[in-house]
């Protein structure tokens, strides 16, 4: 009879084939597309197969992040097919499905259905799914945690006290569903001047790290607040795909994720 550490090995094996991790936040605008994308980039560049799910499915932006837009995933046996990016990494986009600028507003069930048909799709080798939360800790979120259980969840926010207060309330959405967080990103910390270098902190810093010493999360990692990376994510060039030193936050973050 197989023994309990025999049924573990299978269940890690079976885990190691297809790990999702979710990427959420208390709140909308705090970079989390930003940063699923680039997480994915780094990820596919350091020689994981990784694939991209835009859970984000009121506000999808990453086919405009990932620069595919307009492009319509095939169908095979029932199930989509991700699309290609010029990054290298598929992705699944409720932006894929819909028209451009075409409002989404369905209700709870609904919008579940389409998130497992995001999840549940051709993604052939890819080790290691990174879903684009909405933001939030609505329905759409509990029926993603509750239904393809993940394998961790990374939380980001800005250093501002609300977007704080929300993340901890998102920690809370995912402690419920025991799903575990990995740890906390700052985003949008530190603001290089172009013109003299000074570095200002707009929204603060330090914040998150210091919630998530409170809350006992791990801190992952900052991502400063800089032209290049809003650039980058609104013409299609994800800034971890380049060389800048600017790559280098999202590939720091990401080595620890692959760890
Ligand atoms: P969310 O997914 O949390 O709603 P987005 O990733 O869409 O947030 O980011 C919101 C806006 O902020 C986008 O225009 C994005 O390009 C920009 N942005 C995100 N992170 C940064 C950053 N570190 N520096 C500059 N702009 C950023």
């Amino acid at each position: 009879a197989a023994g309990v550490n025999e049924v573990r090995v299978i269940l890690t094996a079976e885990r190691k084939a297809r790990r999702i991790v979710a990427v959420g936040s208390g709140k909308g605008g705090v970079g989390k597309s930003t940063l699923t994308a680039n997480l994915a980039v780094a990820l596919h560049r350091m020689g994981h197969k990784v694939g991209l799910v835009d859970a984000d499915i009121y506000g999808p932006s990453q086919p405009t992040i990932l620069g595919n837009q307009g492009v319509r995933p095939e169908a095979r046996e029932d199930k989509l097919v991700p699309v290609a990016s010029a990054v290298g990494v598929p992705v699944l986009s409720m932006g894929h499905l819909v028209k451009p600028g075409q409002a989404i507003a369905w209700r709870g069930p609904m919008a579940g259905n389409a998130l497992s048909q995001l999840i549940d799709a051709h993604w052939g080798d890819a080790e290691l799914l990174l879903v684009d939360l909405p933001p939030g800790t609505g329905d759409v979120q509990l029926t993603m945690l509750q239904k393809f259980k993940p394998a961790g969840a990374v939380l980001v926010s800005t250093p501002q006290d609300l977007a704080l207060i929300d993340a901890a309330r998102a920690g809370q959405l995912f402690d419920q569903a025991g799903v575990p967080v990995i740890g906390l990103v700052e985003n949008m910390a530190g603001y290089a001047c172009p013109h003299c270098g000074e570095i200002s902190d707009p929204f603060g810093a330090g914040g998150v790290e210091e919630a998530a010493r409170r809350l006992e999360l791990p801190f992952l990692g900052r991502i400063p607040l800089d032209l290049a990376i809003r650039q980058g994510s609104d013409s299609g060039q994800p800034p971890a795909a380049g060389d800048g030193a600017i790559a280098e936050p999202f590939r720091a973050i990401a080595a620890k994720l692959a760890a």
